[in-house]
């Protein structure tokens, strides 16, 4: 007899994203001749780049061609996409990674997810809240987050980012094993300062911490004096796993790919607390177990990301998002909503108006604007009170939501 993992029946089965779908489809529904337009989308919307394009197409014809078909690769990524990565967005910000601490991956989402397997099923996590549901879920699969109790999982220090620290979250006054950061952050746009990162560092360094450090949106930051790794800050080496992806900084939500990074100097303990072992080891074991690797062809593909042209062809589309964002935060603004973020990453944290709930806000905007953004706390009990736009839609329809939302808040 085959039994579960009865972790798995802990889940709350409404997914956030299927439950916004159904309200949608329901208003589309008894209103079929509205057009709705989302402000909710966590997906990128412009095509691919060029350099990248012709990146894929000599990457096919290489397939095609006997002397230069590629097989299986290695299970940790071709050398000559790790050697990129190391260069142009570590050794160029002064941090030395080697390309045997990269691992070229099929976006961050998997490995997230499943990280959490180099570490034992009973240490404590620490997440910052509102938050990325991969995080906190991965852990409920394996145990490790405990049971439910009044919305919040027994053994996750739930760390509020709230208006009234700045977004900014405060360090547990308890040892965690483990924690999660995201920064810029997804879903409040915020991003956090050089000291305030160090003395996530610090922590970590002083009580044995690990830190799961999710940089997917590195690629948006503006402002000059923000980290775009948590390897700027000293020490973080001993202590920080980083993962990156393709998805958000050349839009490959559709291709797959991005990398995590495990530096060799990264070791957490044995039971007895006698012995340290190197995780980066251990990963890549791990890796070449479970994983065949990545296509070659999307490879090839975030290789041309870090060409002069490629680097440039991106920047424009994130410019797009980002000229989205200003043109949001300003228009949302000056129709009396109270917005954070949109500076440094394509997220909008918006406070509802007059304390009203985030569901409901989402509801009256959805039948008086036909727009959808995503109710806050879905994303955890400290996002109440918000809703969550993104600026990776189209110009147009984004100047059209917010004037169909000025209208509506207006009438
Ligand atoms: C989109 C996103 C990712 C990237 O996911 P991929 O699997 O690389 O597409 C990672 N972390 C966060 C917080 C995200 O929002």
């Amino acid at each position: 007899m085959a039994l579960i993992n009865e972790h798995y029946l802990k889940l709350n089965d409404n997914y956030l994203f299927a439950d916004i779908a159904k309200k949608v489809n329901a208003f589309k529904v008894s209103h079929p001749k509205e057009s709705v337009i989302s402000l909710g989308i966590g997906d990128v919307t412009q095509p691919l780049c060029q350099a990248v394009i012709e990146a894929m197409h000599r990457a096919v014809d290489d397939l095609a061609a006997k002397e230069t078909f590629h097989g299986y690769g290695p299970e940790q990524g071709y050398m000559f996409l790790r050697e990129a990565i190391a260069k142009n967005d570590f050794l160029a910000r002064g941090i030395n990674i080697e390309p045997a601490e990269i691992f070229v991956n099929d976006g961050a989402k998997s490995d997230t997810g499943n990280i959490g397997e180099l570490v034992r099923w009973d240490n404590s996590i620490g997440v910052t809240d509102p938050v990325y549901p991969v995080y906190v879920d991965s852990n409920v699969m394996c145990g490790r987050a405990g049971s439910p109790v009044d919305g919040k999982w027994s053994n996750v220090t739930y760390i509020p980012c709230l208006e009234a620290n700045g977004f900014v979250p405060q360090i547990p006054d308890h040892r965690v094993d483990i924690i999660y950061l995201c920064y810029p952050n997804n879903p409040t746009g915020t991003v956090i300062s050089r000291d305030e990162l160090r003395k996530w560092v610090n922590y970590a360094l002083k009580n044995d911490t690990l830190i799961f450090y999710d940089a997917a949106y590195e690629a948006y930051i503006q402002s000059p004096d923000i980290p775009h790794s948590i390897y700027e800050i000293k020490g973080a080496k001993k202590v920080a796993v980083e993962f990156h992806s393709f998805s958000k900084t050349a839009g490959f939500t559709g291709v797959r790919c991005g990398y995590t990074v495990v530096p060799k100097e990264l070791t957490a303990a044995s039971m007895d607390g006698r012995r340290r072992y190197p995780l980066n080891t251990m990963w890549y074991r791990r890796q070449c177990t479970k994983s065949n690797g990545v296509s070659y062809v999307s490879q090839r593909a975030a290789e041309a990301v870090y060409t002069p042209e490629g680097k440039r062809q991106v920047r424009e589309a994130i410019d797009y998002y980002m000229g989205n964002a200003a043109i949001m935060r300003e228009a949302l603004a000056a129709v009396g909503l109270t917005v954070y973020g949109g500076h440094d990453a394509p997220y909008l944290w918006v406070k509802t108006p007059g304390g009203m709930d985030s569901w409901k806000f989402f509801e009256r905007m959805l039948y008086g604007a036909r727009v959808v953004c995503t109710p806050g706390v879905g994303f955890g009990p400290s996002g109440e009170g918000f809703v969550r736009l993104t600026s990776f839609g189209d110009r147009d329809d984004c100047r059209e939501a917010l004037r169909r939302i000025a209208a509506w808040l207006k009438g």
